[in-house]
């Protein structure tokens, strides 16, 4: 990332805390901080902060323990570096960074993934001041994806696809092997892809199907079964998020079929994913194949999340969410299936709206297909 888009970003929380009334937004853990900053907080007892001033109100100051601020690398303009000794109070040094910019009673936004601990500490030392989690500011704006993160998340998904590739083909053995032994290979084969890692690789085999977030476990895969591997992980601070159903042998024809329901909702929910459609138009789109084929009460789950540096954030595809999808919006269509303790089926792309139509980021084959392996 260059240092005009983390400007640009600055100048968006500007834009968000003058329309919210904010007075300083303290920024920590998670990835509010790195989407402003570049810099990702080492999540440990030494506080780090990034105190962000209103518009007009000074440079942000990122407050970081002294032996990690070699690892800052700065974005002149953006914020200004305030490292703390061993033995100096880091509360104190961000209790007069705020007191200096704001009044009495002002209104503070703090990280959603804050410690406590350092929260309750500035309550301490800020008594006047008004609290409110720091999404209300930044998840809108982090939601809608600039170039560069779009970029980003293309790079991160294509190397997802490489790994849906190699087992759509046969490349991973599955038969006779554990779901965990799977479940490694893939993570493995992430992280050559060049991933720096991996956050999730979930391999359900058989009736571990009907579990969506199934822990890969010490069964064996065996023939003619259904295997859901969903994985992903973080490639240049971006995530990626692929789910595809293989099958170790030929599919009953009730299988088969939901398959088939499966990949239509899945492509269903992707057309419906134009600039101006609301985000529950999207689930619905999805949705509607699956009731409409008898199958609806065993769709458990939401469509989709949006996906960014975090794998799931704004904007959520879920029934109730009348957010229009704007260009920039970047998340995954994911429906599926389950039928309790027989089986299940997923199909999962990421998917970012454009002013040209939905461009799915992911391109490994959703046909029903049957590896040899
Ligand atoms: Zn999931
Ligand atoms: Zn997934
Ligand atoms: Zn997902």
């Amino acid at each position: 990332m260059k240092a005009a888009h983390f400007a640009r970003r600055l100048a968006r929380v500007h834009e968000a805390m003058a329309l919210a009334g904010v007075d300083a937004l303290l920024l920590s853990l998670g990835a509010d901080m790195p989407w402003v900053t570049g810099y990702v907080a080492m999540p440990l007892e030494r506080l780090t902060m990034l105190v962000v001033p209103a518009a007009g109100q000074g440079v942000p100051t990122l407050v970081v323990p002294e032996l990690e601020a070699p690892r800052v690398s700065p974005v002149p303009g953006v914020f200004a570096l305030q490292p703390w000794g061993e033995t100096e109070d880091p509360t104190a040094i961000v209790t007069s960074l705020v007191s200096k910019c704001a009044g009495g009673s002002p209104l503070l936004a703090v990280s959603d993934r804050a410690w406590a601990t350092f929260v309750l500490r500035l309550q301490a030392t800020l008594p006047g001041a008004r609290w409110r989690p720091a999404s209300e500011v930044t998840a809108r704006l982090r939601a809608v994806k600039d170039e560069a993160e779009v970029e980003a998340l293309a790079e991160a998904s294509a190397a997802a696809d490489r790994v849906a590739e190699a087992l759509l083909g046969g490349q991973i053995a599955l038969v006779g092997r554990t779901e965990r032994e799977v479940s490694v290979e893939i993570t493995y084969r992430l992280l050559a892809e060049g991933h720096e890692k991996v956050n999730f690789a979930i391999v359900a085999s058989g009736p571990n199907s009907a579990s969506p977030h199934h822990e890969p476990g010490e069964r064996r895969i065996a023939e003619d079964e259904p295997v859901v591997c969903d994985f992903g992980g973080t490639l240049g601070g971006y995530c990626s998020d692929i789910t595809r159903t293989v099958f170790t042998g030929h599919p009953t024809p009730e299988l088969a079929r939901i398959y088939e329901v499966v990949a239509e909702a899945q492509a269903s929910g992707v057309m419906s994913a134009q600039v101006g459609e609301l985000c529950c138009g999207v689930d619905d789109a999805a949705r509607r194949v699956i009731t409409e084929a008898g199958y609806g009460e065993y769709f458990v789950h939401r469509t989709g999340h949006g996906i960014g540096l975090e794998e799931h954030e704004d904007p959520y595809i879920v029934a109730g969410n009348s957010e229009p999808l704007t260009a920039g919006h970047a998340f995954s269509v994911e429906p599926g299936v389950y039928l309790p303790g027989r089986y299940g089926v997923r199909i999962e792309d990421i998917v970012v709206a454009t002013s040209r139509g939905p461009r799915s980021l992911n391109a490994a084959d959703h046909s029903l297909t049957v590896v040899d392996a």
